[in-house]
């Protein structure tokens, strides 16, 4: 099975890995100044200026810079590279076509201080955005300031309280989530000023439906459910359990952060969610990797969109009653406004929210289209199935259930054998696949969460089977290299205590 699965050659071998100083030759140049053709002008005075023998610059030839930076950037990890199943954080294909509408004119060269009537194209494909989203949401109440699945959260949550508040039950501060919940959930929860409760998760992987009844109370605030949940699982009892959270009084909030799973086949409102978010650059193909920017839109019941945070984007009705063609144009140009929701929020952010990634968001969706949507979430379910169904014979699967988007594996039988998740993932990277995430969710042992997406073909992710059973059959032959994994790559194990604590980002001249 696993014949014809070799390591990658050393990307670190084709790497000269002296540092950009240690390369530096006396005297060399890169570039040649032009003459100056205009007035020089006076240098500051001196304690502004550094001594020019301090400032240890690299001098280089141009193309040993060109080769520096060149064989750098290809030490670089990305989706346009290679397989990346990062379990949760949908790191699918982003198509090209959203960069370059985004990096149109009228959208790359605007600003967010502009008038309404100056940029009514941006504030169309906002209102089209928010259109779409409550569509897919089934709630129709839709603000796009977040500018991260967190935050998203975040607005959520206070546009809860905020409703209850209304309601003259600002004493209900009681966020209830499972424990299988995504982390930024209780996260957000605390920031929101609730008190978080936990929920246990059943043998099947659900919500323990008794312990939420037991807890769902006076005080309850809302119920966070990830959907699907950090088990790759829907929730079959969600419709019961919203009526319970409805009947003590309080709200349900879904984290859609991952709907690439439910497009076209289940709205969260129908199911009787309150509110919910979900990122943009996860489910609708926006690139992230690199902290950001993001964009994590709300989206709520007709109930609850008064509460919106500020700005919302709505159309005037008026349709054009004169008939004179410039009067016609004037009405037009004006047809769509930012405004301030009556109850709202307010502001979570400076302006609108990361408006190039609603650019992005809105191609995608327009370039597919409501069937293209559907084939999305049922290719991610194919796939992830697929992967699960392949690995299953070697692999303990932490729920025996078909999967939604994603697969979590556990290494428990690795484990026995003497190679923990830890050494897995680092021994993927020898094979170019990144790895997937790890040990979470927390009530699985030894977690591999993985997360194929819909773009990936199959032969791909045969490929990904065929290395995982490649490397549980070296977990049998030589588990110690296993364990020092990762062998070709340019830094091997790092103490990833330190390297997140004290990471050493830039060359400093060593000074004694
Ligand atoms: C990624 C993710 C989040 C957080 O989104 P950010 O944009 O990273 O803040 C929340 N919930 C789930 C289920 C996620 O997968």
């Amino acid at each position: 099975m696993s014949e014809g699965v070799v390591p990658n050659a050393s990307v670190a071998d084709m790497h000269d890995r002296r540092l950009l100083m240690d390369r530096s030759v006396s005297g060399r140049r890169a570039i040649e100044m032009p003459a100056a053709d205009v007035p020089l002008a006076e240098m500051p005075n001196d304690d502004l200026l550094r001594d020019a023998d301090d400032l240890q610059l690299p001098e280089m030839s141009q193309l040993d810079v060109i080769r520096y930076f060149t064989l750098l950037s290809r030490l670089n990890f990305s989706i346009d590279t290679n397989f990346y199943p990062l379990g949760s954080c949908t790191m699918k294909y982003n198509p090209k076509l959203n960069d370059q509408v985004a990096s149109l004119g009228g959208f790359a060269n605007i600003h967010p201080l502009q008038t309404d009537d100056s940029v009514q194209g941006a504030l169309e494909v906002m209102f089209e955005l928010q259109e779409w989203l409550g569509e897919a949401t089934a709630l129709p109440g839709v603000g796009l300031a977040p500018l991260a699945g967190a935050q998203g959260e975040y607005a959520g949550l206070l546009i809860a309280r905020a409703a209850l508040e209304m309601r003259g039950e600002s004493h209900r501060k009681v966020a209830l989530i499972p424990d299988s919940a995504h982390g930024t959930n209780p996260a957000s929860a605390a920031m929101a000023g609730m008190d978080v409760v936990t929920i246990k998760t059943d043998e099947f992987g659900n919500v323990d439906v008794e312990d939420l009844r037991a807890k769902a109370d006076e005080n309850a605030c809302v119920f966070m459910l990830t959907i699907p949940s950090t088990l790759g699982l829907f929730e079959p009892n969600i419709i019961e359990i919203n009526n319970i959270i409805h009947d003590a009084g309080g709200l349900v909030y879904a984290d859609g952060a991952n709907l690439n799973a439910l497009l076209g086949l289940v709205k969260l409102g129908d199911l009787g969610v309150d509110i919910c978010h979900s990122n943009l650059h996860k489910t609708f193909s926006t690139p992230h990797g690199g902290g950001g920017p993001g964009a994590g839109p709300v989206m709520v019941t007709e109930e609850l969109a008064s509460f919106l945070p500020e700005p919302v984007v709505v159309k005037s009705d008026g349709d054009v009653p004169s008939p004179a063609r410039r009067e016609r144009a004037r009405v037009r140009a004006q047809q769509y406004h930012l405004t301030r929701p009556d109850n709202s929020i307010g502001k979570i952010n400076g302006f609108h929210g990361s408006f190039s990634i609603l650019v992005r968001a809105y191609t995608y969706m327009q370039s597919l289209g409501g069937d293209g949507l559907r084939a999305v979430s049922e290719n991610a379910l194919i796939n992830a199935n697929y992967i699960q169904a392949r690995l299953r014979d070697r692999f303990d699967l932490a729920v025996d259930r078909l999967c939604m988007h994603e697969t979590v594996l556990s290494g428990k039988r690795q484990a026995d054998r003497g190679v923990p998740a830890l050494s897995i993932a680092k021994r993927l990277l020898d094979y170019g696949i990144h790895a997937p995430t790890m040990y979470f969710p927390l009530i699985v042992p030894e977690a591999l969460m993985v997360e194929p997406t819909e773009t990936e073909s199959k032969e791909t992710l045969d490929r990904f089977v065929a290395v995982m059973q490649a490397i549980d059959d070296e977990i049998d032959s030589d588990p110690d290299s296993v364990n020092h994994a990762p062998h070709t790559l340019p830094n091997t194990r790092l103490d990833e205590a330190t390297a997140a604590r004290r990471p050493v980002l830039r060359w400093q001249a060593e000074t004694d």
